[in-house]
């Protein structure tokens, strides 16, 4: 096994862990956490106030949460709130920073990205979303140039939206599979699970629950309180039943005995967790095809792709499910997505990037 590492963690200060604000990173931070963990690594996280991670050294920094970037426009300027977790956050990582071998960074925000100059400890840049703004397109850009090696991406689809000539290492995404339970017997309703924010399209997999009378569970933070509303307010007949936002355990407990996950979303998704997860479970998967989705899908073998922004796509999606082999879509999700697989290949990143770190 390769030495021991002590790694410091900056969490998304968009939320706590545990909270759902900060999306899919969260279970990618709590995932990579447990897998380094596993390899004989050891792990520190910064991240805000309320989290909450097992078996990790957590150390909960106070502040106010930084907006999320998909709330921006492309040309809002860099966001540095009164009292910003972000800048707590990295006042901590500079003060402590000599303990460790390396700093991981979460966030997708300006700060970090023009900070990692000063540092005398390298700092590898897991970025979590596709191109959203110019500010970080200019920030990844440099850290390409000056630190050539250290951007992490989970797919190519989400590195497609970034400036071209980048140097990206794609480290995908896993889940503890041990924690998804396999479902042979489903129900007839659907699931869609995410934040409830524009960007996710939650108003398409209404209009085909309601269109192919199909209920629909749907799973998630709400983020955004009038586009729920508005998407209620439009489909009042849709079949639609929202349980709220629940943990890993209850979340698999529900999706495994549904007949599908629905994955709608506008914007490129930069991977997509939630389409591991079903497939652990052994729940088929239609999705749009564009983004982390369209990677992760077997068209026509874990579930179906669907014209983008297309309902009449999406419903002809619904219709094929019941031709997917459940016991397939758990054995990709354990061939493609496990845990030991995911730790030695950001073990591999890291150990590059500090092997070729100039020496302080
Ligand atoms: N999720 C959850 N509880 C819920 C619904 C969703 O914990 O009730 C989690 C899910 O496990 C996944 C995340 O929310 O990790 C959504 O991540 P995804 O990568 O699909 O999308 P993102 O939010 O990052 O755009």
């Amino acid at each position: 096994m390769a030495r021991c590492l002590k790694l410091l963690f900056v969490s998304t200060p968009v939320g706590p862990l545990g909270s759902g604000l900060g999306g899919g990173v969260e279970l990618t931070v709590v995932n990579l956490v447990a897998a380094l963990t596993q390899r004989g690594h050891q792990v520190a996280i910064a991240a805000p106030e309320s989290s909450h991670i097992e078996a990790a050294q957590l150390i909960q920094i106070p502040g106010t949460l930084q907006p999320t970037a998909h709330t921006q426009w492309r040309d809002t300027p860099a966001i540095m709130v009164d009292n910003a977790v972000l800048a707590n956050q990295w006042t901590y990582a500079h003060q402590i920073q000599h303990s460790y071998a390396l700093i991981v960074n979460f966030a997708y925000d300006w700060l970090p990205f023009y900070l990692t100059s000063f540092f005398d400890v390298p700092i590898a840049h897991f970025v979590s979303m596709g191109s959203l703004s110019r500010v970080m397109d200019r920030a990844v850009t440099q850290i390409h140039e000056k630190f050539p090696g250290t951007l992490g991406a989970y797919t190519q689809a989400q590195v497609d939206t970034f400036p071209k000539g980048l140097t990206w290492q794609l480290l995908s995404s896993a889940i503890d599979l041990s924690q998804y339970a396999y479902c042979d017997t489903p129900g007839p309703d659907l699931v869609w699970l995410g934040r409830i924010s524009p960007e996710k399209g939650l108003e398409d997999a209404v209009a085909a629950a309601q269109y192919t009378h199909t209920p629909l569970k749907i799973l998630g933070k709400l983020e955004n309180a009038d586009y729920w509303q508005t998407i209620q307010q439009s489909y009042p007949n849709a079949p639609i039943d929202y349980l709220g936002f629940v943990n890993t355990k209850e979340l698999q407990a529900i999706v495994r005995g549904c007949r599908g996950l629905l994955m709608t979303p506008r914007w490129v998704e930069a991977f997509g967790n939630v389409a591991i997860e079903a497939l652990a479970c052994g729940v088929p998967v239609v999705a749009y095809r564009r983004g982390g989705p369209a990677e992760i899908i077997d068209h026509g073998k874990t579930g179906w792709l669907a014209e983008p922004d297309n309902i009449e796509s999406l419903v002809n999606g619904i219709q094929q499910l019941d031709h997917i082999d459940r016991h397939y879509c758990r054995q990709q999700a354990e061939t493609n997505y496990s845990l030991p697989a995911l730790g030695e290949r950001f073990e591999n990143w890291f150990e590059t990037i500090i092997e070729q770190a100039p020496q302080g």
